[in-house]
């Protein structure tokens, strides 16, 4: 059997996954990530992921260091305005609506959104051009023996790499997470969410659109122009028996259905790819560290799409774990402070995310009035709009 040396192994070529090997590379360490998956980089082909991600302020911080930044800048999409719409009055009505302007107090955008599956292509060929870097699509993580000294892992080809650090980026049902026999904690909605791509009527206008009903939010969010006219992702999240229901319509009577539910903000929407569906949890790790090994991303933190939190947290975790790596990477001593750092960040985080999903969840009437109303309340207050408008940037 074939004995390797990396300084780092990546289980797991998801985004996440992507991003740290082209990070880790990028600081000059030799990497080697694997993924049983291939990454699918056309957006046509079978399996292709059609969500999308807005990357908040600080993670472009982070993208620019691991060199794909400049690859990914001229598909994003900027975003100016976020604006939340309570419609839960009558069907298709906006009753309230409630804008954070990212000028109040910066020169920049919030953020920028870019499709999931032109990331993996791209990302993908950044790692292409780092020699001390080894993508292995195709090779999963078989096994894994931790010990302070060294992480021993072997590769579903009998390979077994020798690494200073395992990073677990391996997804929600982490293979790293449980060698180590991490439990997790996870809260259930009974949820699913729609990801998908629409045309529209009205320009987008860089405003990323939350609307809340009941039954979770649906969200659009700005992509550049397809076929001459303005396109934005939608994020639709219902209880499953209802996105069951949905994703089996006829495509005319789901686009009835859709334009109901986006009470009219764009204009018409027009359903321009197939749907994708994806089961909505909370789940956080009960620790994000064992010896020579970190869990980041959705192996460690899994939130409802909600603000645009989940990569966002991811790209923190790296940011704190390249921070950590300038010496021996995986020591002991970082992996304490790795675990300080980002542990209770991300239980903070998802607890309020948890709140906002119920929130947005909530069908009875009285419940729905009273959610309007703090959400109106809130919004109005200027002091508190800019506080969590920073929050949402992290500007401090
Ligand atoms: C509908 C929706 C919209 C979202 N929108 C946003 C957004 O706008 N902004 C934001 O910040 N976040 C968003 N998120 C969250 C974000 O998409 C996730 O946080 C992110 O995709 C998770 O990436 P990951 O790399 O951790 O996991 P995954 O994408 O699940 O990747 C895990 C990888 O591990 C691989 N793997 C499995 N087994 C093994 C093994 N044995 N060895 C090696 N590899 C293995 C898998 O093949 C997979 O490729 C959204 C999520 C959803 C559901």
């Amino acid at each position: 059997m074939k004995l390797e040396d990396s300084d780092i192994l990546v289980s797991g070529g998801g985004i996440a996954g992507l991003i740290a090997a082209a990070a880790f590379g990028s600081a000059g360490h030799s990497v080697t990530c694997v993924d049983p998956a291939p990454p699918v980089t056309e957006e046509a082909a079978q399996g292709s992921d059609l969500r999308s991600t807005a990357f908040l302020h600080p993670s472009i911080a982070v993208l620019s260091a691991a060199g794909v930044w400049e690859r990914l800048a001229p598909h994003a999409t900027a975003l100016q305005v976020m604006r939340i719409i309570d419609a839960g009055g009558k069907l298709s009505q906006a009753r309230l609506t409630r804008d954070f302007d990212a000028a109040e107090i910066s020169d920049q955008p919030f953020g920028w959104n870019l499709p999931n599956w032109l990331l993996k292509r791209e990302i993908s060929a950044r790692l292409a051009q780092l020699q001390n870097v080894r993508f292995l699509p195709g090779t999963g993580t078989a096994g894994l023996l931790a010990r302070d000294s060294e992480a021993l892992a072997t590769l579903t080809d009998g390979t077994r790499i020798r690494a200073r650090l395992v990073i677990g980026a391996d997804g929600r049902n982490s293979p790293v997470r449980q060698a180590l026999g991490i439990g997790t904690r996870t809260l259930r909605y009974g949820q699913k969410a729609l990801a998908f791509a629409v045309t529209h009527e009205r320009l987008h206008e860089n405003v990323s659109t939350e609307i809340h009903r009941s039954g979770g939010p649906f969200t659009l969010v700005p992509l550049p122009d397809r076929d001459g006219k303005p396109s934005s992702a939608v994020v639709w999240m219902e209880r499953g028996t209802e996105t069951a229901r949905l994703s089996a319509l006829p495509r005319e009577a789901f686009e009835t259905e859709l334009n109901i539910r986006s009470a009219g903000v764009l204009g018409h929407l027009t359903q321009v790819t197939r749907l994708t569906e994806w089961p909505i949890i909370s789940q956080i790790a009960d620790r994000f560290t064992g010896p020579r090994t970190a869990l980041i991303a959705e192996a460690a933190h899994v939130v409802p799409p909600i603000g645009a939190q989940g990569l966002n947290m991811s790209l923190a975790d790296l940011n704190a774990l390249i921070d950590l790596s300038a010496g021996d990477p995986g020591s002991a001593a970082s992996l304490a402070t790795y675990e300080r750092r980002r542990r209770p960040e991300a239980m903070a985080r998802l607890l309020g995310i948890d709140a906002l999903n119920r929130a947005s969840m909530i069908s009875a009437r009285p419940l729905r009035d009273l959610r309007a109303a703090a959400l109106g309340g809130l919004y109005a207050i200027a002091p508190v709009r800019r506080v969590m408008m920073r929050a949402g940037l992290g500007v401090s």
